[in-house]
Protein backbone atom coordinates (compact mmCIF):
# COMPACT_ATOMS: atom_id res chain seq x y z
CA UNK A 1 0.00 0.00 0.00
CA UNK A 2 1.22 3.80 -1.15
CA UNK A 3 1.49 5.73 2.27
CA UNK A 4 0.20 9.70 1.84
CA UNK A 5 3.94 10.36 2.33
CA UNK A 6 4.95 8.08 -0.71
CA UNK A 7 2.27 9.87 -2.18
CA UNK A 8 2.98 12.93 -2.07
CA UNK A 9 6.62 12.45 -2.66
CA UNK A 10 5.97 11.08 -5.93
CA UNK A 11 3.81 13.74 -6.51
CA UNK A 12 6.84 16.15 -6.10
CA UNK A 13 9.13 13.65 -7.60
CA UNK A 14 7.20 13.61 -11.24
CA UNK A 15 7.06 17.63 -10.68
CA UNK A 16 10.59 17.87 -10.77
CA UNK A 17 10.91 15.98 -13.90
CA UNK A 18 8.05 17.81 -15.85
CA UNK A 19 9.21 19.44 -19.30
CA UNK A 20 7.19 21.98 -21.55
CA UNK A 21 4.56 23.18 -19.56
CA UNK A 22 2.57 26.27 -21.35
CA UNK A 23 1.44 28.47 -19.46
CA UNK A 24 -1.08 31.93 -20.45
CA UNK A 25 -2.03 34.72 -18.63
CA UNK A 26 -5.19 35.95 -18.41
CA UNK A 27 -5.76 40.07 -17.85
CA UNK A 28 -8.58 42.47 -17.33
CA UNK A 29 -8.60 46.30 -18.43
CA UNK A 30 -8.04 48.59 -15.33
CA UNK A 31 -10.46 51.10 -14.28
CA UNK A 32 -8.12 53.46 -12.03
CA UNK A 33 -5.31 55.19 -12.12
CA UNK A 34 -3.63 52.56 -9.16
CA UNK A 35 -5.35 49.94 -10.50
CA UNK A 36 -3.79 50.60 -14.15
CA UNK A 37 -0.50 50.16 -12.09
CA UNK A 38 -0.61 47.23 -10.52
CA UNK A 39 -1.94 45.53 -14.29
CA UNK A 40 1.56 46.96 -15.54
CA UNK A 41 3.82 45.75 -12.98
CA UNK A 42 2.22 42.40 -13.22
CA UNK A 43 2.42 42.51 -16.81
CA UNK A 44 5.91 43.05 -16.36
CA UNK A 45 6.71 40.70 -13.92
CA UNK A 46 4.95 37.56 -15.94
CA UNK A 47 6.14 38.11 -19.06
CA UNK A 48 9.59 37.01 -18.83
CA UNK A 49 8.23 33.47 -18.21
CA UNK A 50 7.71 33.43 -21.76
CA UNK A 51 3.65 32.85 -21.63
CA UNK A 52 2.48 31.38 -24.84
CA UNK A 53 0.29 34.38 -25.00
CA UNK A 54 -1.67 37.06 -22.53
CA UNK A 55 -5.67 37.36 -22.91
CA UNK A 56 -7.15 40.61 -21.82
CA UNK A 57 -10.61 40.12 -20.79
CA UNK A 58 -13.79 42.63 -22.51
CA UNK A 59 -16.73 44.23 -21.37
CA UNK A 60 -19.78 44.93 -23.00
CA UNK A 61 -19.91 48.19 -25.11
CA UNK A 62 -17.13 50.06 -27.14
CA UNK A 63 -15.81 52.05 -24.51
CA UNK A 64 -14.53 48.98 -22.54
CA UNK A 65 -13.84 46.83 -26.12
CA UNK A 66 -11.74 50.16 -27.42
CA UNK A 67 -9.54 49.98 -23.80
CA UNK A 68 -9.29 45.75 -24.22
CA UNK A 69 -7.80 46.56 -27.49
CA UNK A 70 -5.52 49.27 -25.73
CA UNK A 71 -4.43 46.66 -23.53
CA UNK A 72 -3.47 44.48 -25.97
CA UNK A 73 -1.73 46.82 -28.08
CA UNK A 74 0.64 47.70 -25.22
CA UNK A 75 1.20 44.53 -24.13
CA UNK A 76 2.40 43.22 -27.45
CA UNK A 77 4.14 46.65 -27.80
CA UNK A 78 6.06 46.59 -24.25
CA UNK A 79 6.62 43.19 -24.03
CA UNK A 80 6.86 40.62 -27.49
CA UNK A 81 4.31 38.24 -25.58
CA UNK A 82 1.40 37.46 -27.99
CA UNK A 83 -1.36 39.47 -26.60
CA UNK A 84 -4.97 38.26 -27.37
CA UNK A 85 -7.93 39.89 -27.17
CA UNK A 86 -11.57 38.72 -25.90
CA UNK A 87 -14.58 39.12 -27.76
CA UNK A 88 -18.28 38.99 -27.02
CA UNK A 89 -21.25 38.51 -29.46
CA UNK A 90 -23.99 39.84 -27.44
CA UNK A 91 -23.65 44.23 -27.54
CA UNK A 92 -22.62 43.99 -31.42
CA UNK A 93 -24.36 43.46 -34.69
CA UNK A 94 -22.48 40.86 -37.33
CA UNK A 95 -21.37 43.88 -39.52
CA UNK A 96 -19.59 45.82 -35.99
CA UNK A 97 -18.09 42.33 -35.48
CA UNK A 98 -16.65 41.89 -38.73
CA UNK A 99 -15.19 45.08 -38.76
CA UNK A 100 -14.09 44.29 -35.29
CA UNK A 101 -12.40 41.77 -36.33
CA UNK A 102 -11.07 42.90 -39.44
CA UNK A 103 -9.21 45.64 -37.60
CA UNK A 104 -7.79 43.16 -35.60
CA UNK A 105 -6.26 41.60 -38.17
CA UNK A 106 -4.99 44.25 -39.88
CA UNK A 107 -2.99 44.88 -36.45
CA UNK A 108 -1.17 41.62 -36.29
CA UNK A 109 -3.59 39.83 -33.81
CA UNK A 110 -3.97 36.17 -34.70
CA UNK A 111 -6.13 34.61 -31.73
CA UNK A 112 -8.95 35.65 -29.98
CA UNK A 113 -10.81 34.31 -27.28
CA UNK A 114 -14.78 33.98 -28.56
CA UNK A 115 -17.65 34.29 -26.34
CA UNK A 116 -20.99 35.00 -26.70
CA UNK A 117 -20.86 37.15 -23.22
CA UNK A 118 -23.36 37.20 -20.45
CA UNK A 119 -26.73 38.28 -21.32
CA UNK A 120 -27.80 41.96 -20.21
CA UNK A 121 -30.38 41.84 -16.90
CA UNK A 122 -34.26 40.63 -18.58
CA UNK A 123 -32.66 39.34 -21.70
CA UNK A 124 -33.33 35.59 -22.40
CA UNK A 125 -32.54 35.01 -25.54
CA UNK A 126 -29.71 35.91 -28.04
CA UNK A 127 -29.43 35.73 -31.81
CA UNK A 128 -25.85 34.87 -31.55
CA UNK A 129 -23.85 31.96 -29.56
CA UNK A 130 -20.07 32.07 -29.13
CA UNK A 131 -20.19 29.29 -32.26
CA UNK A 132 -21.74 31.87 -34.32
CA UNK A 133 -18.85 34.19 -33.89
CA UNK A 134 -15.95 31.32 -34.27
CA UNK A 135 -17.51 30.85 -38.04
CA UNK A 136 -17.86 34.89 -38.46
CA UNK A 137 -14.07 35.01 -37.38
CA UNK A 138 -12.93 32.52 -39.33
CA UNK A 139 -14.84 33.62 -41.97
CA UNK A 140 -12.61 37.03 -41.91
CA UNK A 141 -9.63 35.55 -41.63
CA UNK A 142 -7.62 32.52 -40.34
CA UNK A 143 -7.49 33.74 -36.51
CA UNK A 144 -6.48 30.69 -33.84
CA UNK A 145 -9.75 30.85 -32.00
CA UNK A 146 -9.65 29.89 -28.13
CA UNK A 147 -13.60 29.35 -26.74
CA UNK A 148 -14.66 28.61 -23.08
CA UNK A 149 -15.32 25.43 -21.32
CA UNK A 150 -17.46 24.73 -18.38
CA UNK A 151 -16.20 21.41 -16.76
CA UNK A 152 -19.42 21.95 -14.39
CA UNK A 153 -21.64 23.04 -16.84
CA UNK A 154 -22.87 26.37 -17.78
CA UNK A 155 -25.50 28.04 -15.67
CA UNK A 156 -28.26 28.33 -18.62
CA UNK A 157 -27.24 24.70 -19.81
CA UNK A 158 -30.13 22.62 -19.63
CA UNK A 159 -27.73 19.74 -18.97
CA UNK A 160 -24.14 18.80 -19.16
CA UNK A 161 -24.72 16.97 -22.48
CA UNK A 162 -26.16 19.64 -24.22
CA UNK A 163 -23.42 21.98 -23.18
CA UNK A 164 -21.06 19.44 -24.24
CA UNK A 165 -22.17 19.21 -27.72
CA UNK A 166 -22.14 22.99 -27.79
CA UNK A 167 -18.48 22.78 -27.34
CA UNK A 168 -18.30 20.44 -30.28
CA UNK A 169 -20.03 23.30 -32.28
CA UNK A 170 -17.72 25.84 -31.27
CA UNK A 171 -14.71 22.96 -32.18
CA UNK A 172 -16.52 22.11 -35.41
CA UNK A 173 -17.11 25.96 -35.91
CA UNK A 174 -12.95 26.28 -35.95
CA UNK A 175 -11.89 26.71 -32.59
CA UNK A 176 -8.35 24.93 -31.90
CA UNK A 177 -8.85 25.79 -27.63
CA UNK A 178 -11.01 25.42 -25.18
CA UNK A 179 -9.99 27.53 -21.64
CA UNK A 180 -12.51 25.94 -18.77
CA UNK A 181 -14.10 27.97 -16.52
CA UNK A 182 -12.14 27.91 -13.15
CA UNK A 183 -12.65 25.22 -10.43
CA UNK A 184 -11.32 23.46 -7.61
CA UNK A 185 -12.44 19.57 -7.74
CA UNK A 186 -9.19 18.27 -10.19
CA UNK A 187 -11.42 14.79 -10.67
CA UNK A 188 -13.98 16.49 -11.90
CA UNK A 189 -12.02 18.40 -14.98
CA UNK A 190 -10.76 15.40 -15.56
CA UNK A 191 -13.75 13.02 -16.11
CA UNK A 192 -15.00 16.47 -18.43
CA UNK A 193 -11.70 15.79 -20.51
CA UNK A 194 -12.81 12.66 -21.03
CA UNK A 195 -15.84 13.24 -21.99
CA UNK A 196 -14.88 15.70 -24.01
CA UNK A 197 -12.33 12.90 -26.07
CA UNK A 198 -15.33 10.65 -25.77
CA UNK A 199 -17.55 12.62 -27.59
CA UNK A 200 -14.90 13.58 -30.24
CA UNK A 201 -14.26 16.89 -29.65
CA UNK A 202 -10.82 18.10 -30.73
CA UNK A 203 -9.57 20.80 -28.83
CA UNK A 204 -6.38 20.97 -26.49
CA UNK A 205 -8.46 21.91 -23.19
CA UNK A 206 -7.05 24.22 -21.04
CA UNK A 207 -7.48 24.12 -17.42
CA UNK A 208 -8.47 28.10 -15.74
CA UNK A 209 -6.72 28.20 -12.82
CA UNK A 210 -7.85 31.24 -10.47
CA UNK A 211 -5.57 31.51 -7.12
CA UNK A 212 -7.35 32.81 -4.87
CA UNK A 213 -6.40 36.05 -3.20
CA UNK A 214 -10.16 37.13 -1.64
CA UNK A 215 -12.11 34.00 -0.18
CA UNK A 216 -15.24 36.09 0.26
CA UNK A 217 -15.12 37.50 -3.91
CA UNK A 218 -14.68 33.99 -4.73
CA UNK A 219 -17.62 33.08 -2.93
CA UNK A 220 -19.74 35.69 -4.63
CA UNK A 221 -18.26 35.10 -7.90
CA UNK A 222 -18.78 31.28 -7.58
CA UNK A 223 -22.72 31.72 -6.97
CA UNK A 224 -23.16 33.25 -10.45
CA UNK A 225 -20.85 31.04 -12.05
CA UNK A 226 -21.96 27.91 -11.09
CA UNK A 227 -18.76 26.66 -9.49
CA UNK A 228 -18.71 24.76 -7.03
CA UNK A 229 -16.61 25.82 -3.51
CA UNK A 230 -15.49 22.63 -1.87
CA UNK A 231 -16.40 23.33 2.29
CA UNK A 232 -12.31 22.58 2.56
CA UNK A 233 -11.88 26.05 0.87
CA UNK A 234 -14.02 27.46 3.26
CA UNK A 235 -12.46 25.78 6.30
CA UNK A 236 -8.70 27.06 5.08
CA UNK A 237 -9.55 30.55 4.68
CA UNK A 238 -11.59 30.50 7.47
CA UNK A 239 -10.78 33.69 10.58
CA UNK A 240 -8.51 35.25 7.90
CA UNK A 241 -10.75 38.13 6.24
CA UNK A 242 -9.46 40.33 8.41
CA UNK A 243 -5.44 38.43 8.24
CA UNK A 244 -2.90 40.00 6.32
CA UNK A 245 -3.23 39.37 2.32
CA UNK A 246 0.55 37.91 2.84
CA UNK A 247 -1.35 35.09 4.49
CA UNK A 248 -4.53 34.45 2.41
CA UNK A 249 -1.92 34.66 -0.54
CA UNK A 250 -0.12 31.15 1.07
CA UNK A 251 -3.26 29.35 0.93
CA UNK A 252 -4.21 30.04 -1.73
CA UNK A 253 -0.95 29.58 -3.76
CA UNK A 254 -1.24 25.59 -1.64
CA UNK A 255 -4.60 25.21 -2.96
CA UNK A 256 -3.85 25.88 -6.74
CA UNK A 257 -0.60 24.05 -6.43
CA UNK A 258 -2.15 21.09 -5.17
CA UNK A 259 -3.89 21.28 -7.62
CA UNK A 260 -1.72 21.80 -10.89
CA UNK A 261 0.40 19.42 -9.41
CA UNK A 262 -2.35 16.79 -9.94
CA UNK A 263 -3.20 17.79 -13.42
CA UNK A 264 0.50 18.11 -14.89
CA UNK A 265 0.48 14.40 -13.29
CA UNK A 266 -2.17 13.60 -15.87
CA UNK A 267 -0.69 15.18 -18.93
CA UNK A 268 -2.26 18.55 -18.74
CA UNK A 269 0.79 21.00 -20.70
CA UNK A 270 -1.39 24.24 -20.85
CA UNK A 271 -2.26 26.02 -17.70
CA UNK A 272 -4.27 29.53 -17.76
CA UNK A 273 -4.00 31.27 -15.35
CA UNK A 274 -6.75 33.89 -14.07
CA UNK A 275 -4.55 36.54 -12.51
CA UNK A 276 -7.03 39.18 -11.73
CA UNK A 277 -4.13 41.76 -12.78
CA UNK A 278 -1.99 40.20 -9.32
CA UNK A 279 1.58 38.60 -10.63
CA UNK A 280 2.57 37.07 -7.02
CA UNK A 281 1.03 33.69 -7.11
CA UNK A 282 0.54 32.73 -10.49
CA UNK A 283 4.61 33.19 -10.62
CA UNK A 284 5.18 31.26 -7.78
CA UNK A 285 3.36 28.01 -9.16
CA UNK A 286 4.49 28.77 -12.24
CA UNK A 287 7.94 28.47 -10.33
CA UNK A 288 7.10 25.70 -9.30
CA UNK A 289 6.25 24.26 -12.83
CA UNK A 290 9.50 24.62 -14.02
CA UNK A 291 8.46 27.61 -16.42
CA UNK A 292 11.17 29.96 -15.84
CA UNK A 293 12.42 33.56 -16.92
C1 LIG B 1 -12.09 31.55 -20.26
C2 LIG B 1 -13.28 32.48 -20.16
C3 LIG B 1 -13.12 33.82 -20.51
C4 LIG B 1 -14.20 34.70 -20.44
N1 LIG B 1 -14.02 36.01 -20.79
C5 LIG B 1 -15.07 36.87 -20.81
C6 LIG B 1 -14.92 38.22 -21.24
O1 LIG B 1 -13.83 38.67 -21.58
N2 LIG B 1 -16.03 39.02 -21.25
C7 LIG B 1 -17.26 38.56 -20.88
O2 LIG B 1 -18.24 39.33 -20.94
N3 LIG B 1 -17.44 37.28 -20.46
C8 LIG B 1 -16.38 36.43 -20.41
N4 LIG B 1 -16.55 35.12 -20.00
C9 LIG B 1 -17.88 34.68 -19.54
C10 LIG B 1 -18.80 34.22 -20.70
O3 LIG B 1 -19.05 35.30 -21.57
C11 LIG B 1 -20.11 33.72 -20.09
O4 LIG B 1 -19.90 32.54 -19.37
C12 LIG B 1 -21.29 33.59 -21.06
O5 LIG B 1 -22.49 33.46 -20.29
C13 LIG B 1 -21.20 32.39 -22.00
O6 LIG B 1 -20.26 32.58 -22.96
P1 LIG B 1 -19.84 31.34 -23.93
O7 LIG B 1 -18.88 31.88 -24.89
O8 LIG B 1 -19.45 30.17 -23.12
O9 LIG B 1 -21.26 31.08 -24.64
P2 LIG B 1 -21.84 29.90 -25.53
O10 LIG B 1 -20.83 28.87 -25.83
O11 LIG B 1 -22.58 30.52 -26.65
O12 LIG B 1 -22.89 29.23 -24.51
C14 LIG B 1 -23.77 30.00 -23.71
C15 LIG B 1 -24.94 29.18 -23.23
O13 LIG B 1 -25.86 28.99 -24.30
C16 LIG B 1 -26.08 27.60 -24.55
N5 LIG B 1 -26.22 27.50 -26.02
C17 LIG B 1 -25.25 27.52 -26.96
N6 LIG B 1 -25.81 27.47 -28.21
C18 LIG B 1 -27.15 27.43 -28.03
C19 LIG B 1 -28.25 27.40 -28.92
N7 LIG B 1 -28.09 27.39 -30.25
N8 LIG B 1 -29.51 27.38 -28.38
C20 LIG B 1 -29.71 27.42 -27.05
N9 LIG B 1 -28.69 27.45 -26.15
C21 LIG B 1 -27.43 27.47 -26.64
C22 LIG B 1 -24.83 26.91 -23.98
O14 LIG B 1 -25.08 25.56 -23.63
C23 LIG B 1 -24.57 27.76 -22.76
O15 LIG B 1 -25.43 27.43 -21.70
C24 LIG B 1 -15.48 34.22 -20.01
C25 LIG B 1 -15.62 32.87 -19.64
C26 LIG B 1 -14.54 32.00 -19.70
C27 LIG B 1 -14.71 30.56 -19.27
Amino acid sequence: MVSYAQGIDALNQSLSELRDINVSFEFFPPKSEKMEQTLWKSVERLAPLKPSYMSVTYGANSGERDRTHDVVKRIHQQTGVDAVPHLTCVDATPDELRQIAQDYWNSGIRRIVALRGDLPPGTEKTDMYAADLVSLLKDVADFDISVAAYPEKHPEAPNAQFDLLNLKRKAEAGASEAITQFFFDTSMFLRFRDRAAAAGIDLDIVPGILPVTNYQTLVKFAGFTNVHVPAYLHRLFEGLDDDDQATRNLIGANIAMDMVKVLAKEGVKHFHFYTLNRSELSYAICHMLGVRG
